[in-house]
């Protein structure tokens, strides 16, 4: 049996069925590159899920795993500490926008946005009011699949009616109906200051992701709807969290999305990028009086604590990738995908069954009046040799920065001729 019909039988892929879709061997990754098990090279579309924002195989950010490799994969973080881990948290204090005292680190996304909403939940304990339980957030978001971030997810995509029973009950505002670069009035956020302003009282704090809303719905709304929204919490005295899971490291043109509003939060999450691609790490950023009010209060500790925690060769991996993001014109590298994403992806407009085209940093999305058949579309796109992996009514792109022009070409190219041949 080869590696394909062995996965049937033995493995389970992400949002799949017991036996799933076509699935393609992957036996190596290089730069834009993915090369199939049958020699097929397929320029990468996809980043790993946000994640390989340098490419595949950096030389720099594999220099670090490997060298640190040659001390200490992995010790327990209680109890002990490295240097790895403590300068990763000393940079990413630094460089997130606001004002943070320290960083906890775990092994997923979904992880931090819970050891986020637990560091809310405490945060109220420690002061004494223990009746706010509850989260404020906004449809169309996507915060992870563990039980407590399905419960923030958006309500109809995030399967909340499969889980009934199971998730805790939060409060939902419309998702910010007004576009990135749409004028933003205040009637764009009247039903979040309303449901604000009404569940105020139960309320351990707000979650949304910022600017981009990405799994739930690759939705791009309104700095200023951001920035108002952190005006509202400031008077309502709500701490704010925000998942830069996916913006986090500069896919949307800026080193976070919270740039684009000049805004900070309380509580930040980071991930998928954090490593540039190479592992699992993802990091939850607190702010001093946070901080403070929980080492002051009932009991005295965050509850939390990955046995992963720290790892040595994930923090040495997000380091030089965090180097990277100092030393390579990335900047220029997203404003320039961003421009030809708009160029070449505009033409699928006039496609039929095509309702929204649009394009943000270094993501590039088509919006379909239905969803992909996946059986027939992810095949026509690996024939045309590139990797593309739509979900429900959205097919987009969001390839490492270091994609040529040439290489976006190819994403753009495919992405027209499956619409037009395949759809
Ligand atoms: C991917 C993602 C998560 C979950 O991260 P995992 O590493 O998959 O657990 C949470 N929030 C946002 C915004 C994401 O894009």
């Amino acid at each position: 049996m080869n590696t394909i019909e062995r996965d049937r039988r033995r493995v389970w892929h992400p949002y799949s069925a017991p036996q799933a879709d076509p699935i393609f061997e992957v036996v190596a990754a290089e730069g834009m590159r993915l090369t199939l098990a049958d020699g097929r090279e397929l320029v990468d579309g996809m980043s790993s899920w946000w994640a390989a924002i340098h490419g595949y195989r950096h030389p720099a950010i594999e220099k670090a795993v490997a060298s640190q490799l040659e001390t200490m994969p992995h010790t327990m973080f209680g109890g002990l500490t490295h240097e790895p881990a403590v300068a990763l948290c000393e940079r990413l204090v630094e460089w997130a926008p606001g004002d943070f005292e320290r960083a906890f680190l775990s092994d997923s996304g979904s992880v931090a946005v819970e050891v986020a909403i637990k560091v809310a939940l405490q945060y109220w304990m420690a002061r004494g009011e223990k009746g706010r339980h509850r989260l404020l957030t906004v449809k169309g978001g996507y915060h992870g699949d563990t039980f407590a971030t399905m419960a923030v997810c958006d309500p109809v995509n995030g399967m909340h009616d499969f889980f009934t029973g199971s998730l805790a009950q939060h409060v939902f505002a419309e998702r910010p109906s007004c576009r990135f670069d749409e004028p933003f009035e205040e009637v764009h956020i009247a039903n979040f200051a309303g449901l604000l302003e009404a569940h105020r009282t139960e309320l351990a704090a707000v979650i949304l992701e910022p600017v981009v809303q990405g799994a739930g719905g690759m939705w791009f709304y309104s700095p200023s709807y951001l920035k108002r929204l952190r005006e509202l919490c400031d008077q309502a005295e709500v701490p704010l969290i925000l998942d830069e899971i996916a913006t986090g490291f500069g896919r949307t043109g800026e080193m976070f999305g919270s740039d684009h509003a000049g805004i900070s939060a309380d509580i930040v999450c980071l991930g998928k990028a954090l490593t540039g691609g190479t592992m699992s790490l993802a990091a939850t950023l607190v702010s001093p009086e946070i901080c403070s009010t929980i080492g002051g209060g009932e009991p005295g500790a965050l509850m939390h604590g990955p046995t992963f925690m720290g790892n040595p060769l994930a923090c040495a991996a997000a380091g030089a990738s965090l180097d990277l993001l100092e030393t390579t014109p990335w900047r220029e590298r997203v404003a320039a995908i961003e421009s030809q994403f708009r160029a070449e992806l505009e033409p699928c407009r006039k496609l039929p069954g095509v309702t929204d085209v649009r394009s943000l940093g270094a993501i590039g999305v088509v919006e379909l009046d239905r969803p992909v058949d996946m059986a027939r579309v992810q095949p026509a796109f690996v024939e045309r040799g590139v990797w593309i992996r739509p979900f429900g009514r959205l097919v987009y792109a969001m390839p490492p920065f270091i994609a040529s022009a040439q290489e976006i070409t190819a994403l753009t190219d495919a992405i027209g001729s499956v619409l037009t041949e395949v759809h």
